[in-house]
């Protein structure tokens, strides 16, 4: 019997969609696979989830991102934004999505990073085995363009960051949100500094889990030079 990707156990299989459906909008149909140079008419998904978890321990997470779509993504942003959040329903909708995309372009060394990850991201377990930081940056609202995309970008630094294993962008219109996983070497005041530099030459703002509330106050890029940018891999410029 194949193992479900989240909780390890042998089951039969369920297929999760890669970019929740719940989130993007009903007639969101053209899915861009620029790892492989495909366009898809339908949601990518993988069938390697049983069914407890998708159904149960996994809807929590696409319910939460559908709330964020109606009250954030979905509307044109004027700054200041006030961005409330829940951070583990947040923290652990863009780690499942994050994993899910790796899973779908059969990434080996990144999906065993996020096997790791999994029981946190199914609430399994209470806390993170990597430290994690999210930022959130915005896209500014144009009169001819709107950025209608949901996508995923790499993220990397030059020169490549010793200590950051994985860094991505998971992208949902206007919102921009940059998910970096740390090694245990990365000290508290170096994670700091890092932090406050990509925050500042991207203008990013970081997403706190000691807090609920992020005001967003300036924007990361006009929306027509976000569209040409793909991937997207912004630090340093
Ligand atoms: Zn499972």
């Amino acid at each position: 019997m194949p193992i479900c990707a989240y909780c390890g156990k042998s089951e039969k299989l369920t297929r999760e969609h890669v970019f929740s459906v719940a989130i993007t909008p009903p007639d969101y149909n053209t899915i861009v696979d620029h790892t492989r140079n495909k366009i898809h008419k339908s949601h990518p998904t993988v069938k390697d989830v049983c069914k407890a978890c998708n159904n149960h321990l996994l809807s929590p997470l696409d319910a939460y991102g559908k709330q964020l779509n109606d009250e954030y993504f979905l509307k044109s942003p004027i700054t200041p934004i006030e961005f409330k959040y829940s951070y583990s329903l947040l923290e652990r909708l863009l780690l499942k999505m994050a994993y899910n995309n790796e899973r779908a372009r059969h990434n080996p060394k990144d999906v065993e990073l996020f096997k790791n990850l999994a029981p946190y991201i199914i609430a399994k377990q209470n806390f993170s085995p990597n430290k994690i930081d999210i930022l959130v940056g915005l896209v500014k609202p144009d009169d001819n363009f709107e950025p209608g995309v949901y996508r995923f970008a790499n993220l990397t630094t030059n020169p490549p960051h010793p200590h950051l294993l994985l860094g991505r962008f998971i992208c949902f219109r206007h919102y921009i949100f940059a998910v970096l996983i740390w090694n245990d070497l990365l000290d508290t005041n170096e994670r700091k500094e890092t932090i406050q530099q990509i925050s500042k030459l991207d203008e990013m703002t970081l997403v706190s889990p000691k807090s609920d509330l992020t005001l967003i106050s300036s924007y990361f890029l006009d929306a027509q030079e976000y569209l040409k940018k793909t991937p997207i891999a912004l630090w340093p410029k």
